[in-house]
């Protein structure tokens, strides 16, 4: 038997709990996992207080993340003891996810866990801090340099906008925070921004193209602020968009497509391919810092995961919350 936190739908009612269950009930897969860790993510929070659109089923067991190690593999791919970390793939949202101390998922989606990691500091990272790594190598792969400018980061105290200023600063480039939390300048400086300026401050969408600001913009916050940090942002800059925690509207127009030479990068973390997962892995475990990582992270246990849920959607978790599941 395993232990899993099980969304369950009757009806109009939707709840979540803790429940022991036969192994047999994992679904199909060729890989069983022994799960340690998992994390906390938007998304999670969005599947473990029943809001729709996540959780294609249930009951389910969500959690978008899970570290842990191979019992088998059965395509013999991974060798029985293996650390490995999953991210996305669809688990937590059309198949069980990490909030068990067991899975069964595909070998293929698996990533070794880089040397010298365990599976605590993978799920620091989870999704949110994966998605941090494909944003800023996007905005590197279209020509941001250290030195090209000013980088805004929106939504800057969550779990994506943490990991990205701690990437951002690590690589040398100069980061702009953008909080509603004023309180969190201090933590947001900590982690390597040169400003913070408050949501409000942030240039408004009043003109198709605003006065040239940005050299790269990593926005989690969609909606108005988005479109105003599009319109801002400097000839041949890149903006990596990554989600909508403010909104999911993008009202636009082409000019800073057409005039500035603006690129509207999209990131989706969910399926990205293997070989661009493994590099930004690899990445992230040689040049985000062991030190900022652990500023910016919480352990929890998996019966505090509903109360967690409510607080991530209401925008007062801070960074990053791994759930220690063995707990
Ligand atoms: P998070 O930890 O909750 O961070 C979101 C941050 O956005 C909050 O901390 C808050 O930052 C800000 N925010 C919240 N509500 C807001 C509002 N109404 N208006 C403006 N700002 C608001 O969540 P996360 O896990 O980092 O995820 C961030 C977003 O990225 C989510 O929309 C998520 O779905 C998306 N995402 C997408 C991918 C992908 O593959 N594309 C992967 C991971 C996450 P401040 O308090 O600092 O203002």
């Amino acid at each position: 038997t395993f232990q899993a936190l099980r969304a369950i739908r009757e009806g109009e009612t939707f709840r979540t709990e803790l429940q022991t269950l036969p192994t047999a009930s994992l679904p199909e897969g060729d890989t069983l996992i022994r799960v340690t860790h998992s994390s906390l993510n938007y998304k999670d929070g969005l599947a473990v207080s029943g809001k729709p659109g996540v959780l294609r089923s249930t009951p389910m067991t969500p959690g978008i993340d899970l570290a842990g190690t191979v019992l088998e593999d059965q395509t013999g791919r991974l060798p029985t003891g293996e650390a490995v970390i999953l991210t996305g793939w669809g688990i937590g949202e059309r198949q069980d996810g990490g909030y068990a101390t067991l899975a069964r998922v595909r070998s293929e989606w698996l990533v070794r866990s880089p040397a010298g990691t365990d599976a605590r500091w993978a799920m620091s990272v989870g999704t949110a801090g994966f998605t941090a790594m494909l944003a800023v190598m996007g905005l590197e792969e279209h020509g941001l340099t250290p030195g090209s400018g000013e980088v805004l980061v929106t939504g800057a105290a969550g779990g994506v906008g943490s990991a990205a200023i701690a990437l951002l600063a690590a690589a040398g480039h100069s980061v702009t925070a953008s909080t509603g939390r004023a309180e969190e300048e201090p933590y947001l400086t900590a982690l390597g921004a040169t400003t913070v300026i408050p949501r409000g401050d942030l240039p408004a969408l009043r003109r198709p193209l605003e006065k040239e600001r940005w050299a790269g913009v990593v926005d989690t916050v969609g909606g108005e602020t988005l479109a105003g940090a599009y319109a801002s942002t400097r000839l041949h800059g890149s903006l990596a968009v990554c989600g909508l925690a403010g909104g999911s509207d993008l009202k636009a127009s082409v000019f800073p497509l057409i005039l500035r030479g603006v690129n509207l990068l999209g990131i989706d973390s969910v399926s990205c391919p293997t070989p661009r997962r493994e590099a930004a892995w690899q990445r992230l475990a040689r040049d985000l810092p062991m030190s900022r990582l652990e500023a910016m992270t919480q352990v929890r246990g998996l019966s505090e995961v509903p109360a967690l849920a409510e607080q991530i959607l209401a925008g007062q978790v801070r960074g990053r919350t791994v759930i220690d599941v063995q707990r």
